[in-house]
C-alpha cells in the first residue's frame, strides 16, 4: 500500500496538521491502493501563507526565468512519464494506454503550449501609436488556490499550475481526494524542478474542508476551479465576500449534430468520443441529434460500435474503456439509465449492470438511449458516464434549438459537408468550443464554456491571461 501522507508546502513535505487519514480506491477492484490525508483550515493556511510570502520576489522574476524552470519541469515529466501514467491509471479508472498517451499526453502538450504562448507573449506593451507614453503592463493576479477534479487530473492540473507558474503567481493546488497520487507525483517533479521554495504548494484535502478553507480565503486572490457545476457555485459564493477573481470550468451536455450528408464515419466517431474516458469528460459528446433521413441507420450503427467496445481493468494494456472512477458515480451512473428507461427512451445498446464477466470494479456497460427527446433526464443532466443518447431532428433550425435547449454550453461538434452551414452552426451554437467534422481544435485552443459551463479560459495564451491582471500605465519613459 502507498502511503503519502504528507504536504508540500513552502518547498517542504511536512505532515498535516492533524492527522487524517483517507483510502485511495482502485476502481478497478474496489480495493484501497493508498493512503493519504486529508488537511484542514490550518493546512490551507499554512500553504496560503507560503504562498503569500513568496509571491513578491516570484511575481518580479524576468518571465525567461519563470520559462526556463517549467522547462526544467517539462523534462523531467517525460522522463517521469510511466510512473505518472500508473498513477493515474490505478487511482481513476483510465487504462494503462489511454493513461500514458492521452492522459500523461494531455499534460505534456499543454506544457509546450504554455511555453510556446509564453515566449510570444508581450508582458509589456503599447497601447498605441496614438499614446506613445502608454503602456499595458500584464502583472500576475497573486496567490492563487488551484482546486482540480480527477477525470483529466495532469489535463487540468497543468492548464493552472503551468499557467500560473508562467504568469508570476504563487499558488495552493488542492488536487481531487479521489486521485491525489498523481497531483502529489507532480509535487515531487516542481522540487526536482527547483520551483523557489512557497512558489508552488500542495494540500490534499476535501471540498468542504480544505476547499472551502481555499475558497473563503482573505490572502487568497484568485480561485481556479474545474468539476461539478454544483462545487462551482459553492466556490463562487464562498468566494464573493472577499471579492475573489474565480475562473470555473464546470460541467457539459455537449450536442453532437449529424446532419444526413455528413461523412460516413460520424456516427462511429461520435460513440466512440462519448464513451472514450468511460464517458467522463465534461466536453463529452453526449447528445447525438441525427436528421431523419439518417436517424434509423445512425442509432443501428451506434449500437454495433458501442457493442464492440470492450470494458476492462485500468492495469491491462489495450483498447478497451476502464471502470468509472467510484462507487457514488457508478450508482448515479446506474440510477441514469434506470431514469432513462422509466421515461421511455430506447435502450438499444448496454444498460444496467455490470458488463459480463466483470462483477467487481466500477464497471459500466457503454450504453446507448434512442428515441430520446431533450426534456428527458437523460438529455438534461450529465451523466458522466459511458452513456449516449441519441434523438432525431428534421430541420437545421430545430437542431440549433435543440442544440442551445440545455443549462450547458462548453463544447457542440458539427457534422455536415456542407460547409456554409457549418460555419453558420459554428456561430449559432451556444458553446465556448464547436468541433466540426472531427478535426481537433489547434494546439494552444482556448478551453472552457458558457452559461453553466463556467467562465473565462484555459490553455495557450488566453490561459496565460487568466492569470494576469492588466494594468494601464500612462507617462511612462519610453528608454529608460
Ligand atoms: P467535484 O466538483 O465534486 O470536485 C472537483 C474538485 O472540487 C475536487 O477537488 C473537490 O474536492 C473540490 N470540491 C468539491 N466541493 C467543493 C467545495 N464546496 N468547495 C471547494 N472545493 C470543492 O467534481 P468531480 O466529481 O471531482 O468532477 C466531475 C465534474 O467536473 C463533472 O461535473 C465534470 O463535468 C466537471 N468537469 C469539468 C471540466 C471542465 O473543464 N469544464 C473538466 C473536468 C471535469
Amino acid at each position: 500500500m502507498i502511503e503519502k501522507r504528507d504536504f508540500y508546502i513552502n518547498g517542504q513535505w511536512v505532515a498535516p496538521a492533524t492527522a487524517r487519514d483517507h483510502q485511495v480506491i482502485d476502481p478497478s477492484t474496489e480495493e484501497p491502493c493508498a493512503v493519504i490525508s486529508l488537511g484542514s483550515a490550518e493546512d490551507a493556511d499554512r500553504a496560503v501563507a507560503a504562498a503569500r510570502a513568496a509571491f513578491p520576489a516570484w511575481m518580479a522574476t524576468d518571465p525567461a526565468e519563470r520559462i526556463a524552470l517549467v522547462e526544467k519541469f517539462l523534462a523531467i515529466y517525460e522522463r517521469r512519464k510511466d510512473e505518472m501514467a500508473q498513477a493515474i491509471s490505478m487511482e481513476m479508472g483510465a487504462p494503462i494506454d489511454m493513461a500514458s498517451a492521452s492522459q500523461w499526453g494531455a499534460g505534456y502538450s499543454h506544457t509546450k503550449n504554455f511555453l510556446a504562448a509564453a515566449k510570444e507573449f508581450q508582458f509589456v506593451r503599447p497601447l498605441g501609436d496614438h499614446a506613445p507614453n502608454d503602456r499595458i503592463i500584464y502583472e500576475a493576479v497573486g496567490v492563487c488556490a488551484l482546486i482540480t477534479p480527477w477525470n483529466w487530473p495532469m489535463n487540468q492540473v497543468t492548464l493552472k499550475v503551468i499557467a500560473a507558474l508562467i504568469a508570476g503567481c504563487t499558488m495552493v493546488l488542492k488536487p481531487s481526494e479521489e486521485s491525489p497520487l498523481n497531483a502529489l507525483l507532480f509535487a515531487e517533479m516542481m522540487d526536482e524542478a527547483g520551483i523557489p521554495a512557497g512558489v508552488f504548494n500542495l494540500v490534499n484535502g476535501d471540498g468542504a474542508g480544505v476547499g472551502s478553507a481555499l475558497s473563503g480565503h482573505p490572502e487568497v486572490d484568485m480561485v481556479s476551479f474545474t468539476g461539478s457545476t454544483r462545487a462551482g457555485v459553492a466556490i463562487s459564493q464562498n468566494a464573493a465576500a472577499t471579492l475573489k477573481k474565480v475562473h470555473l470550468e464546470l460541467g457539459g451536455k455537449g450536442a453532437n449534430v449529424i446532419f444526413a450528408d455528413a461523412d460516413d464515419k460520424a456516427v462511429k466517431r461520435g460513440v466512440l468520443h462519448m464513451m472514450n474516458n468511460s464517458g467522463q469528460s465534461c466536453n463529452a459528446p453526449s447528445r447525438m441529434l441525427v436528421q431523419r433521413e439518417r436517424y434509423d441507420a445512425a442509432v443501428e450503427e451506434a449500437a454495433a460500435v458501442a457493442n464492440g467496445i470492450t470494458v476492462g481493468p485500468a492495469s491491462e494494456p489495450g483498447r478497451h474503456i476502464g471502470p468509472v472512477v467510484n462507487a457514488s458515480q457508478f450508482d448515479k451512473i446506474q440510477n441514469l439509465i434506470e431514469t432513462g428507461m422509466k421515461e421511455g427512451a430506447r435502450l438499444v445498446a448496454g444498460g444496467p449492470g455490470r458488463p459480463e464477466g466483470l462483477n467487481r470494479g466500477f464497471f459500466v456497460r457503454p450504453t446507448v438511449f434512442a428515441d430520446a427527446n431533450n426534456q428527458m433526464t437523460i438529455a438534461r443532466e450529465e451523466i458522466f458516464g459511458p452513456v449516449l443518447t441519441i434523438m432525431p431532428f428534421d430541420t437545421e433550425e430545430e437542431a440549433i434549438q435543440i442544440a442551445n435547449d440545455t443549462p450547458y454550453g462548453l463544447t457542440n461538434y458539427v457534422q455536415t459537408s456542407d460547409g456554409a452551414r457549418a460555419n453558420r452552426l459554428a456561430r449559432q451554437l451556444r458553446s465556448g468550443m464547436v468541433e466540426m467534422n472531427g478535426q481537433p481544435r489547434g494546439a494552444g485552443s482556448p478551453f472552457g464554456g458558457m452559461k453553466a459551463s463556467g467562465n473565462g479560459r484555459e490553455g495557450g495564451v488566453w490561459g496565460l491571461e487568466d492569470f494576469l491582471e492588466v494594468k494601464a500605465v500612462s507617462g511612462w519613459t519610453a528608454d529608460a
